[in-house]
């Protein structure tokens, strides 16, 4: 008996992952060009997403697997470097800027990954905290 080839995928799962991509991929927009802050680096993501789910992210991560592509987070572009560049998929957290638990007896808050510092500040702000310098 032969040994089941598992790189080999049937093809009921192909066309349900099929499906998934191609909604997905609709979101990401071609033709993005990144800079940075300062604009001393600058690229082309072949796709930029800005997703705005947890099953959205999902889905991108999914298909940048399928289709043996890198995914990079960008947040506000402000490193001096082009360390946020790349020529595969490019994500923005934007839309993940939400306050999601806040402990005034501890000082201690939790935001989501994309929230900018500027939201940060006006969120402390309207509980009465800063960040510490
Ligand atoms: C005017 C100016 C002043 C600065 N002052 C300081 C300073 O005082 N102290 C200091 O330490 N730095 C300073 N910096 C540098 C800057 O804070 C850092 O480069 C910081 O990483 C920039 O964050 P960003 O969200 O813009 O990240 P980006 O430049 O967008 O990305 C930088 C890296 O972070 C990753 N990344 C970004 N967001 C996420 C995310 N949500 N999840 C996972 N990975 C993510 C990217 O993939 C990339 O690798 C300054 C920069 C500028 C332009």
């Amino acid at each position: 008996m032969s040994e089941i080839d598992h790189s080999l995928r049937p093809s009921s799962l192909n066309i349900i992952y099929s499906s998934k991509s191609s909604n997905i991929m609709k979101a990401g927009i071609s033709n993005v060009r990144f800079k940075n802050w300062s604009e001393t680096f600058e690229c082309v993501p072949e796709l930029f997403f800005a997703p705005k789910t947890e099953e959205e992210i999902a889905q991108i991560l999914e298909l940048a697997r399928g289709e043996n592509k890198k995914v990079r987070v960008v947040g506000r572009k402000h490193s001096p470097s082009d360390i946020a560049c790349t020529d595969g998929f490019m994500m923005s957290l934007q839309n993940f800027n939400k306050l999601i638990e806040i402990d005034k007896k501890q000082m201690r808050v939790k935001v989501q990954a994309g929230m900018k510092l500027s939201e940060l500040n006006d969120t402390l702000y309207s509980h009465n905290l800063a960040l510490s310098m």
